[in-house]
């Protein structure tokens, strides 16, 4: 049961308005509906939507873009990313972004600029918070999708949060203990949901990070009046788990997609591959239509950001402030590292960095790869920035996702399905968004590279076109960064 994500653009991202007629010459088109790439192709967009698409010569149109040696592909969507997030800083009600209003201002003014400067032209947001009216009411911004987060005062990720402006980014609370709390009830609250727009619920499945189990977790009783009246609703509901016991919880729960990877196996019995246990899981994953989300840059980013020099990688200059990234090489800013540190012992930066980026990250790729051998179509979902690590930055993250993807042994081919058709999919939004042909929004990207010969592709970026408007690339890069 999934409901269509339709609602939430009506209501947030046609900043837009209808355009002139606009034509894209002779370009080679690639998109998952097609068994090989088309070449010489006329594309016409009238009013944000493809329009037309033929090799015969269109002679009516108001302004045209010579696509000769360019690939024409669908927008990129990450269907798991958080807008009200600053990497480094935590969400924007947290007591760090708090402490510096204009270095979070600066941010959240790129931000939106820095997904579309990577290609994702659609975002669904599974944790909005109260910070995402900085994107939707950008001039230009990704077409925004979001779910709400169900909790209680006793459990995560609330608990987690320490001081009240924190944890007022829950709109959504529940009430477990006093039953008769009517304003609080499951059903209550998960109408309301519905009522703000949101198109999907978020639950959390964490008892706690890595090996700890010191959460309570909500009653099986409460998730299930929640999933009783989603269902009634016709919202999906995501859960976030990341081990192997809190992914069973959610799928005996019956969630709609797993949102996070599974990094967390394993590590008591020193066992390396996949058990018949995780198979069983995955097998009813496969068999239960339940998407997965790799999420593979949140362990990435734990594990960048131990290293010195990830604050001068030369992929951030062109989309995060300049301010923020001097910020980031600040005693102040290396907070999360000592909290990383502390779970450690001891351990050297280096190490810890390791543990992340070859451990939990090669338990991660043995899912993918599981998963991608039973043809079971994987969603491109970054989790940006995934944790206050600074090493995922907007945008550049969902690229380097499509990398981990990649290097997971997804081929070219299903990484163009998970950035894009895949996610239409299992959002029933693919009357819109997914592919290149006549009737959807021309949400659109024109490559220098063909993205079916290399991943880099992706990064050979032209033209963004949003809702038919094209955008140059050069245009959506941070300014003042000199
Ligand atoms: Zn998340």
């Amino acid at each position: 049961m999934v409901r269509m994500l339709i609602v939430t653009i009506l209501l947030s991202s046609f900043t837009v308005l209808a355009q002139d007629t606009v034509l894209i010459e002779n370009v080679t088109i690639i998109s998952s509906h097609l068994r090989e790439p088309k070449q010489n192709m006329n594309v016409l967009i009238d009013d944000g939507r493809i329009a037309k698409i033929t090799k015969s010569k269109i002679t009516t149109y108001d302004s045209s873009v010579d696509g000769s040696g360019k690939f024409l592909t669908p927008g990129i969507m990450d269907s798991h990313a958080h807008v009200s997030s600053i990497p480094g800083m935590g969400f924007g009600v947290e007591p760090v972004s708090r402490k510096h209003p204009k270095l979070a201002e600066a941010y959240f003014e790129q931000q939106p600029n820095s997904f579309l400067y990577y290609g994702v032209t659609q975002v669904l947001d599974p944790n909005p918070g109260l910070n995402f009216n900085h994107f939707i009411s950008a001039t230009n911004h990704p077409d925004y999708f979001r779910c709400e987060v169900i909790t209680s005062e006793q459990t995560f990720p609330y608990v987690e949060k320490k001081d009240r402006k924190s944890r007022s980014m829950f709109t959504y609370l529940i009430d477990e203990k006093a039953l008769k709390n009517e304003a609080r009830s499951a059903e209550r609250v998960v109408q309301k949901i519905a009522q703000s727009g949101a198109s999907c619920i978020k639950l959390y499945f964490e008892d706690g990070y890595g090996n700890a189990s010191h959460w309570p977790l909500l009653k099986p009783q409460t998730i299930q009046r929640i999933k009783a009246s989603a269902e009634q609703q016709n919202l999906p509901i995501l859960a976030h788990a990341n081990a192997l016991d809190m992914q069973q919880l959610a799928m005996a729960a019956g969630v709609d997609v797993i949102a996070h990877g599974m990094w967390n196996w394993g590590q008591y019995s020193r066992e390396q591959n996949i058990s018949e246990e995780i198979a069983q899981l995955l097998e009813d994953m496969i068999s239960n239509k339940v998407g997965y989300m790799p999420t593979q840059r949140v362990i990435a980013g734990l594990g960048e950001v131990m290293r010195p020099s990830i604050a001068d990688s030369v992929e951030f200059v062109s989309i995060t402030p300049r301010a923020l990234l001097d910020w980031y090489k600040t005693p102040q800013a290396q907070w999360f590292k000592q909290e990383l540190r502390a779970g450690f012992d001891g351990m050297p930066d280096e190490s810890i960095a390791d543990v992340f980026l070859f451990g939990r990250t090669r338990k991660g790729s043995q899912i993918i790869h599981y998963l991608k051998e039973s043809n079971y179509p994987i969603l491109l979902a970054s989790d940006f920035p995934g944790s206050p690590s600074f090493a995922n930055q907007p945008g550049l993250t969902t690229f380097k996702e499509m990398h981990a993807l990649s290097d997971a042994g997804l081929s070219h081919k299903e990484v163009l399905a998970a950035a894009t058709i895949n996610n239409a999919k299992q959002f029933k939004i693919d009357n819109d968004y997914g592919t290149v042909e006549v009737g959807k929004i021309a949400n659109l990207l024109l490559l220098d590279s063909n993205p079916l010969r290399s991943i880099e592709a992706w990064d050979s970026i032209d033209l963004i076109f949003l809702h038919g408007r094209p955008i140059k690339r050069q245009s959506l890069m941070v300014k003042n960064n000199e």
